[in-house]
């Protein structure tokens, strides 16, 4: 046996950890933002019979170009979409890698607005490519002023937009947006993973996709969708840009498997997101209760609640880890973040959390 520290390990990530929420079985698992409603046995009903059909063939590679997936994303998403404006992978973490192995690398810099998804310095870490990490504004959002006046002192080759944000939920404004596409030189990624949750009327950023060719906005079946074991991620951005992606993907990398059980959860789109309003009553509440239990919930446009007055935000979490209920420390002090589950699920947190904890005076 030997160690970590004994390899001959590439010195950029000589003493990194992983990324690392836990992965424990427990009752009530609200920690990492998924969608905890099953998909229904109807839409899995199809998705096997599409699969056993793919299996038909799994002899063969499959469609490297993933074609009717990249239709079936580019219909789903609307906006006048076309085929040639979508890329697809295991996941948007690998999607986002995708790009920063096209835009990043050594000698370049991402810069992303922190607290933001955990992620985004690892894989900046993965490429050879420098994080930068810039404040926002009280409450966690982020103005154009403040975002353009990073963008201008470090002028990075990637910025990183996360709306809504984890692990905070705040939702940016599209102007916002329109503002940092305006005044990066290099390319601007706006990560949507929880874009269904954010409130109706919010402004995508696919709209802006037409007046800027280095704006990427990624997307993911993880969350909304229901289906962050199939690891399916997304996003939509000018053609130019997708062909840059085809030069750093692995040849075949989406499975046959996973492109026919994705083109059988997209087929079925609209069960899919049936929860999705359950989901965003049960954040609702989270909002609400909270505050009533006197913690300090932040605005959230996303599936889950960061608040803030936690006195010991790690023996919160071990307390309610003993009642069966897991959520997140995301090392932000006095927080924790907890993901809306179903009606059930969000009594049973609340009424543990106010079992086991007092909050802060705030
Ligand atoms: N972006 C954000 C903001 C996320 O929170 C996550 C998952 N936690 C991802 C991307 C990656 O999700 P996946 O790889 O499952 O699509």
């Amino acid at each position: 046996m030997t160690d970590l520290s004994d390899l001959p390990i590439s010195e950029h990530l000589r003493g990194k950890t992983p990324y690392g929420a836990p992965q424990l079985r427990v009752p009530v698992e609200l920690n990492v933002n998924e969608n905890t409603h099953p998909v229904p046995q109807q839409v899995v009903d199809d998705i096997v019979q599409r699969v056993r059909a793919a299996l038909g063939s799994v002899n063969r590679y499959p469609d490297r170009e993933f074609s009717e997936l990249r239709s079936a994303f580019a219909e789903y998403l609307g906006h006048g979409l076309t085929p040639a404006q979508i890329w697809a992978a295991n996941g948007s973490n690998e999607v986002l890698q995708h790009v920063l192995q096209a835009f990043g690398g050594p000698g370049r810099t991402a810069l992303g607005f922190t607290p933001t998804y955990s992620m985004y310095p690892l894989l900046a870490d993965g490429t050879g490519t420098r994080w930068i990490a810039a404040p926002r504004d009280d409450h966690y959002q982020l103005s154009a002023e403040r975002a353009v006046a990073a963008i201008d002192q470090h002028d990075p080759d990637i910025v990183f937009l996360c709306s809504p944000n984890n692990p905070t939920g705040t939702l940016l404004d599209i102007d916002v947006i329109r503002a940092v596409a305006e005044r990066t030189r290099g390319i601007v990624i706006v990560d949507e993973a929880y874009q269904e949750f954010a409130p109706d009327g919010s402004v995508s950023a696919l709209t802006l996709l037409a007046e800027f060719p280095r704006l990427v906005v990624s997307r993911t079946m993880s969350k909304a969708f229901a289906f962050a074991g199939a690891r399916v991620g997304y996003l939509a951005a000018d053609p130019a840009v997708t062909d840059a992606l085809r030069l750093v993907r692995l040849p075949y990398h989406l499975s046959a498997l996973t492109q026919a059980a994705a083109l059988g959860a997209l087929a079925h789109s609209s069960e899919m997101l049936a929860m999705v309003d359950d989901i965003r009553a049960q954040r609702d509440r989270l909002l609400r209760e909270l505050a009533v239990l006197g913690y300090a919930p932040a605005q959230s446009a996303a599936n889950f609640v960061l608040f803030g007055g936690v006195a010991e935000p790690n023996a919160t979490f071990r307390a309610l880890l003993e009642r069966g209920v897991l959520i997140r420390d995301v090392g932000i002090p006095h927080t924790l973040r907890v993901t809306a589950g179903t009606e059930a699920e969000t009594s049973t947190f609340l009424n543990a959390l106010a079992e086991v904890a007092t909050p802060l005076a705030v």
